[in-house]
């Protein structure tokens, strides 16, 4: 495929896009665990695009549905019409989620998920009337997405400082990495008690202005952050009995990636909303959603039919394509058994990430599901030059690595074999040991 020799219109002032342009890393091609590089490299994927492409790249049954939809009907619009696909899709997102959710809302994308869902919980209570609970709740080093709402509530300061007041009436729990946990395999055991600063908050401001709590049940993109053993029923516990609903931020953990469909049900909470987006098609074609419970539901769906009590949807709420490419990646997990592999293979990964411990400048390992991190000292006045040099070694050596400063964070797609495991962890090992 034939690369534009200027690289300029295409813009992402906010990423590390500047350096992607001077040293422009192109891909061309994929399937299933590899992209093809312009050079004609082939790199395997130990990060699932961007957590996205849980069953790989290029997988011929979403390809193929996705094509034939485009051919068949193209668009419909998502108001007082519909398309069978839609439904279709909704009912096997709840067939797979946690008893309880029971609702599909379709957006476009995770940012438009979480700002749905705070929406969703300032408009359940006013429509109970309890219009004073307006409070938002997140947690440090969340990541919500870049929307007005995500911002406000995501953890990362860095996100919201250029952009003067957004939402008010935010307040952030404490994030849950500590010190002390540092190369724990798996869940800590250490931290459950970090949940109760909730009780502060709701003791400074009382209980019955706040309308939600939301959090990444394992933060992802900020270094995978993992919850400690009892920190999300403690959260679940002290969110009911405030009357504070609870959003889980699935957008990475949804679909797999801790081996359960939701990681809701691999810690055996269930919120009042989630949030999903990237595995729900596979990555393929662009789409979210904020799954609900029927007392949410239910909380909107009172009065005058034809009133429009609260409006919000996008013009691309449930494509059909995106329907097509849904129904199809949902498929292909079920068929494949993807949605419990992280399961089987979170030993071996585990085991695999852990032999890193050692090499030069790893000061920490994270791991859980089939998802792993491997934090670097950061050099003193250069924080994320030694995460950046190891991507950048790491795309020369043949492996794709995703790193958010100094921490380097991987998502392989479900589809992994553990020789492919193995080659991964070997070829960082490799890059760690020249990093230094
Ligand atoms: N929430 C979480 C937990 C995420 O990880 C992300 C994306 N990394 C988002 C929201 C935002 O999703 P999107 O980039 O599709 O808007």
């Amino acid at each position: 495929k034939a690369v534009p020799n200027d690289l300029r219109a295409f813009w992402m002032p906010f990423t590390s896009n500047r350096q992607f342009k001077s040293a422009p890393r192109m891909l061309v091609s994929a399937k299933d665990m590899h992209y093809t590089t312009a050079d004609g490299r082939q790199i395997l994927d130990g990060t699932a695009g961007l957590w996205c492409c849980n069953a790989g790249h290029c997988r011929p049954k979403i390809t193929e549905a996705v094509q034939a939809q485009v051919a068949e009907l193209d668009y419909a619009p998502a108001f007082q019409m519909g398309h069978p696909l839609a439904f279709e899709l909704a009912n096997r997102i709840v067939d797979i989620a946690p008893d309880g959710i029971d609702h599909v809302f379709y957006c476009n994308s995770g940012s438009e998920a979480v700002d749905t869902a705070l929406k969703i919980a300032l408009a359940y209570h006013r429509a109970r009337g309890d219009a004073a609970r307006t409070r938002l709740i997140g947690r440090e080093r969340g990541y919500h997405g870049v929307g007005f709402g995500g911002i406000s509530v995501g953890g990362i300061v860095n996100n919201r400082r250029f952009f003067g007041s957004l939402l008010t009436g935010v307040d952030h729990l404490p994030h849950t990495h500590l010190p002390e946990n540092a190369f724990t395999k798996g869940q800590p055991e250490n931290g459950a008690n970090l949940a109760d600063e909730l009780e502060r908050i709701v003791a400074l401001h009382g209980a019955d202005t706040i309308a939600a709590v939301i959090v990444e049940p394992m933060a992802g993109s900020t270094g995978v952050l993992l919850p400690p053993k009892g920190y999300l029923q403690r959260l679940r516990d002290i969110t009911k009995k405030h009357g504070i609903l609870l959003i889980f931020d699935e957008v990475i953990t949804g679909f797999g990636r801790l081996g359960s469909p939701f990681a809701a049900q691999h810690f055996g909470v269930v919120p009042d909303m989630i949030t999903c987006a990237k595995g729900l098609t596979n990555g393929v074609i662009p789409m979210g959603a904020v799954l609900t419970s029927a007392a949410i539901h239910d909380a909107f769906m009172q009065g005058p039919e034809h009133v429009i009590e609260l409006f919000h949807g996008y013009t691309y709420s449930g494509n059909p394509v995106a329907c097509a490419a849904g129904i199809a990646t949902l498929e292909t997990y079920q068929d494949e058994g993807l949605l419990t592999r992280a399961a089987q293979l979170e030993s071996h990964w585990q085991e695999a990430l852990h032999s890193l411990k050692g090499l030069p400048n790893v000061i920490d390992i994270r791991n859980m599901g089939l998802i792993g991190a491997v934090e670097l000292q950061g050099i003193d006045g250069e924080p994320g030059k030694r995460g950046f040099d190891a991507f950048v070694r790491a795309y020369e050596a043949g492996i794709l690595i995703r790193v958010t400063g100094d921490i380097i964070a991987m998502s392989p797609p479900l589809i992994i074999s553990e020789a492919q495991i193995d080659e991964l962890i070997g070829k960082l090992a490799e890059v760690l040991k020249s990093t230094a």
